[in-house]
């Protein structure tokens, strides 16, 4: 029987929410086991190509290619599931919403013209459609092991509320 595909994808973060993944350790194990995993940087240079059952998204959109590549995610994956707090409000980087994007570029890079930003970073739900949301920075440990067992039981993950995003 096939095992449900699964695939984390990075954005504009930290990599905080793919190594709480990794420290799932004994329940990542059972987890690695019950699924084929397409594509995790953090964990392996596999990278196969979809469709994938489910999507973990880590990280906000910053530059225009992230938008190309989340709307093409989005269209390989049955369930797209946006991971921690850049994911689902903008993060730390979306600070810079509130400030002059050019002068920051001009005071950090000697070439500011070769930067494709976008003005405003903004999380995944601006741009695709996310079947649920799980907050923190980084995700609780706990919540993220109980969505994917849920999941992949075919069970509706038991989030707090407002993780659910179309209900
Ligand atoms: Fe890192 Fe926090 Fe963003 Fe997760 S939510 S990627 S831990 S900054």
């Amino acid at each position: 029987m096939n095992r449900p595909t699964l695939a984390v994808w990075k954005f504009t973060s930290c990599d905080g929410c793919q190594l709480t993944l990794l420290d799932c350790e004994d329940e990542l194990l059972a987890v690695a086991e019950a699924v084929e995993i397409r594509h995790f940087p953090e964990a392996t240079r596999k990278d196969l190509p979809g469709p994938f059952d489910v999507s973990l998204v880590e990280g906000s959109i910053s530059t225009p290619r992230e938008v190309e590549r989340i709307k093409r995610i989005r269209e390989e994956s049955g369930l797209l599931v946006a991971i921690g707090a850049c994911a689902t409000s903008g993060g730390i980087q979306a600070l810079r919403n509130f400030a002059d994007l050019r002068e920051f570029q001009r005071i950090v890079y000697p070439h500011p013209e070769f930067l494709a930003s976008l003005e405003h970073v903004t999380p995944i739900a601006t741009h695709v459609d996310v079947d649920y949301e799980l907050r923190g920075c980084p995700i609780d440990k706990r919540q993220l092991v109980g969505l994917l067992s849920a999941l992949l039981k075919g069970r509706r993950p038991d989030l707090p509320k407002g993780s659910v995003c179309n209900d």
